[in-house]
């Protein structure tokens, strides 16, 4: 399967407000420089939620947590001599339910970070946490291990809601984990889900007001999507499972885009909204198509290596990556070289999700390649597409305009279909497609 169409599997296609220029890092990071991060993936749940397709899984006889510290730090050892050094900007503890977690596991694992590459001063440390009152009760712990943002799947502000998506904490659960979030963290989100079975506009606009009251700087707003393979997709076949057609889901996206804007919240990627400066620096390295070391079951990577920039991925069964790790190193199951094509191709597909857009110069240094000018044009006359200058400078940026979102895999299709070798690069070196793993769910989907 080509690299591109993979990719482009996992990519919904969704509207993002446009004109919500980023403002200046406060890390200093930019699309030109977005950093090293490191993710560590954290597989088990209390429970799987019907709609999930993480990778996921429930011990209901627990899980050796010991055995997968161990694991944990050996492949970030592993991780350390593929990067060499690094300043780390941004660690993020994803799942599953990374607050399932131990304290002291979370403390190990930073410890281990710190010790192998540099962590920055500002770094960005992120946790992602089920909003239940256990998991509230370890907040502290996290604090005091190195954690300084919390992200909080809350999904839903109505029990009801929340039952019908499979979660295990209610609406007061999570409003008293909140409470403890703000007081613990200088920074916290929390995700929602919308475009749910049966919601209707007024409804959602009631509950994202009460979301934006209770907010804090960030928050990730996300369409409901029906995933294959999930409960839901088997529901929805069974006519068992309804949810809102394009034109109600268009409703409820433009009443997320009229009420975040309104409160001051940006929309700098598709499904996320933030103060200025309070963008997710993990995820912005993911969607400037940084570099990032991925350690645990099913983690992806993006490293640049002495063979260039590689494409990791990890055993996705957590038993199975443990021994894997503990009998050579690592639980990577593939390793592939990314042609500059392949690079050009997944830059393009990250960036366009971003207000700022594309970085055309980077784009150029990464996969030597541009899109033709030709197909700029025809798509900006479609008006899907938009140059960004400054004054009368060349272009330095392309980005999707908000039409341009709803068919944003096609926008992204040509694009890559238009892209222009650029002079002086051999032509082996933009024309290999080799096979290889997508994009990390994180960067794609809806998390926790
Ligand atoms: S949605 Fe989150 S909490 Fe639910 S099963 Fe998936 S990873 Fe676990």
């Amino acid at each position: 399967m080509h690299l591109l169409g993979a990719l482009l599997r996992m990519l919904y296609s969704r509207p993002v407000a446009m004109g919500d220029a980023m403002t200046p890092s406060r890390s200093g990071l930019d699309a030109n420089d977005p950093g090293f991060g490191v993710y560590v993936h954290w597989p088990f749940c209390a429970q799987k939620c019907p709609y999930c397709d993480f990778n996921s899984h429930v011990r209901f006889g627990g899980w050796d947590e010991d055995r997968f510290l161990s694991a944990y730090l050996r492949e970030l050892d592993d991780a350390r001599q593929r990067t060499g050094p690094r300043i780390v900007n941004s660690i993020f503890f994803g799942g599953g339910t990374p607050s399932l977690m131990k304290p002291s596991t979370t403390a190990a694992i930073l410890d281990r970070i710190a010790a192998l590459w540099s962590v920055g001063s500002d770094a960005e440390i992120t946790l992602e946490a089920n909003p239940g009152s256990v998991e509230a009760g370890r907040f502290r712990g996290y604090r005091d291990a190195g954690v300084n943002r919390v992200s909080m799947g809350f999904q839903a502000l109505n029990d009801e809601a929340l039952k019908k998506l499979g979660r295990i904490h209610t609406v007061a659960e999570g409003r008293a984990a909140l409470d403890v979030a703000r007081s613990t963290f200088a920074r916290f989100s929390f995700d929602l889900i919308y475009a749910r079975p049966g919601q209707t506009p007024d409804a959602w606009r009631s509950e994202l007001s009460d979301a934006l009251d209770m907010a804090g700087d960030h928050l990730s707003l996300y369409q409901l999507t029906i995933e294959p393979d999930t409960p839901y997709a088997a529901l929805q076949a069974a006519g068992k499972l309804i949810v809102p057609d394009e034109d109600a889901a268009l409703a409820l996206y433009e009443i997320t885009q009229e009420l975040t804007h309104a409160r001051g919240y940006g929309a700098y990627e598709i499904s996320n909204h933030a103060r200025p400066g309070q963008e997710s620096r993990h995820n912005l390295l993911y969607w400037r198509y940084g570099e990032y070391a991925g350690v645990g079951p099913g983690a992806h990577g993006r490293l640049m290596t002495c063979d260039g920039r590689v494409a990791t991925i990890a055993e996705k069964h957590p038993e199975t990556w443990a021994g894997q790790v503990e009998a050579k190193g690592h639980g990577l199951i593939d390793i592939t070289s990314l042609s500059a094509t392949e690079q050009g191709d997944e830059m393009l597909l990250m960036g366009l999700r971003l207000s700022e857009g594309v970085n055309l110069a980077r784009l150029a240094a990464l996969g030597s390649v541009r899109p033709s000018l030709q197909t700029v044009s025809e798509l900006e006359a479609l008006g899907l597409l938009q140059s960004i200058s400054t004054g009368n400078a060349p272009p330095h940026a392309i980005r999707a305009t908000p039409k341009g979102r709803f068919v944003l895999n096609a926008v992204v299709a040509k694009l890559s279909e238009s892209f222009v070798p650029l002079e002086g690069i051999a032509s082996g070196s933009v024309a290999t497609s080799q096979p290889t793993s997508p994009l990390p769910q994180h960067a794609l989907s809806t998390p926790a």
